[in-house]
């Protein structure tokens, strides 16, 4: 047996106003005038001063805004890196993400393409990229995803829907600034932080659950149900504990693995386009008979907040279409694994997941 020993995200600064840190942390990174830091910045912060006006540009640096309309696509980093490279004679001195999950993820490879040859679809998987990353750093303005503390950037290629998982992907730093969370509207606020909610019980009730996973998936747990039973969005003290959620639910799965909800969310997301958040809240509230304290709370949660979830969106799908969303789900080994043991195969089938399909 060989434990896995992975990287962690080297440093970190946490706090209410700490974004406002940023300039002093980049600037003993600058590799020299030459060597600019790029800004992905989410497009919902265009016009958005009081974010934008404190993004510390200086010689070449450079702020992209990108659409997070849809998740990132393996050509849309392909396209991104190329610009940076036509764009300048110097590598960047650092790639800093500010937004969700997609944005951060949308940093992530972008550090890593930006020193690793050929396109980014080649290294989707487990282990393949070979030189370390661009410096990056992460930023998020919203709370769930864990991919500020990930091993992962999760890409929508021409074949897949899988992350390019490397030792090189973690972030060198990242600010946890729990107030730029502050004006993330409801139903998207409960679809994220109920990834975090669902990474906890995945992590909790799976069978590769140890007490490194444990420790971080218990605490996380607890904070999402004083969050989504007691607390509010609008609340400080509650944007401060959703940050630290994500983060630990994050840890807690980095150690252990996800399970049925993200297999089937990740089907509905390369099939339908349906984002992460939604897609595991829209498979997690059928998913009784697999975590059936979890759905309880979920739709406690649910109710207090007043959600409510699309339906009937597998109603007309086309056999085909069922195949492709089914082939993506089960290509998913590890998570089955994960959430039902060695021999998931004997009980998850096809027609295991179209039956449940056809809930959704
Ligand atoms: P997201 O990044 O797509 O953002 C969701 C929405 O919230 C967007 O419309 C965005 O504009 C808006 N938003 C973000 N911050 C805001 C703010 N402060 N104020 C107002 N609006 C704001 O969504 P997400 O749920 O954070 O991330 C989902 C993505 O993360 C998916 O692409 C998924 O694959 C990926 N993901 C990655 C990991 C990982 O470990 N790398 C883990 C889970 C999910
Ligand atoms: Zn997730």
């Amino acid at each position: 047996m060989s434990y896995k020993n992975f990287p962690m995200v080297s440093r970190v600064v946490f706090g209410r106003g700490c974004f406002n840190q940023l300039e002093d942390i980049l600037a003993p990174k600058r590799i020299n005038s030459k060597a600019p830091f790029i800004f992905f910045v989410d497009d919902v912060f265009k016009g958005n001063a009081w974010l934008t006006s404190r993004i510390p540009l200086s010689y070449d640096d450079k702020l992209v805004y990108v659409s997070t309309k849809e998740e990132p696509k393996t050509s849309q980093i392909d396209e991104l890196v190329e610009d940076i490279i036509l764009s300048y004679k110097d590598r960047p001195s650092g790639i800093i993400g500010i937004g969700g999950g997609s944005v951060l993820d949308i940093a992530k490879a972008v550090a890593i393409m930006l020193n690793n040859d050929g396109e980014s679809k080649d290294y989707q998987g487990w282990d393949l990229v070979q030189n370390e990353a661009v410096y990056h750093v992460g930023i998020p303005t919203i709370s769930g995803t864990g991919a500020e503390v990930s091993r992962t950037t999760i890409l929508t290629g021409p074949e897949r829907k899988l992350g390019i998982n490397s030792d090189f992907t973690p972030f060198d730093q990242v600010i946890l600034d729990p107030e730029l969370t502050k004006d993330v509207p409801k139903d998207q606020w409960f679809y994220t932080g109920m990834d975090c909610y669902v990474h906890c019980i995945e992590s909790l009730n799976g069978t590769y659950l140890n007490a490194f996973s444990q420790s971080y998936g218990e605490k996380a747990l607890e904070l999402c149900k004083e969050i989504f039973l007691e607390g509010d969005t609008s609340d400080e003290e509650s944007q401060d504990k959703l940050m630290m959620a994500s983060w630990h639910g994050g840890m807690s799965i980095a150690y252990s693995q996800v399970g049925v909800a993200h297999a089937m969310s990740y089907g509905l997301s390369y099939l339908l386009g349906i984002k992460h958040g939604i897609g595991n809240c829209i498979v997690f509230d059928h998913l009784e008979d697999y975590y059936p304290e979890g759905v309880a709370v979920f739709k406690q949660m649910k109710k207090k907040h007043n959600i409510s979830l699309p339906q009937g969106i597998c109603a007309n799908l086309s056999d085909k279409e069922f195949d492709i969303m089914i082939n993506v789900a089960l290509s998913l080994e590890p998570l089955w694994e994960n959430a039902i043991g060695k021999n998931w195969k004997k009980t998850i089938t096809k027609e295991t997941l179209k039956a449940l399909y056809l809930k959704m």
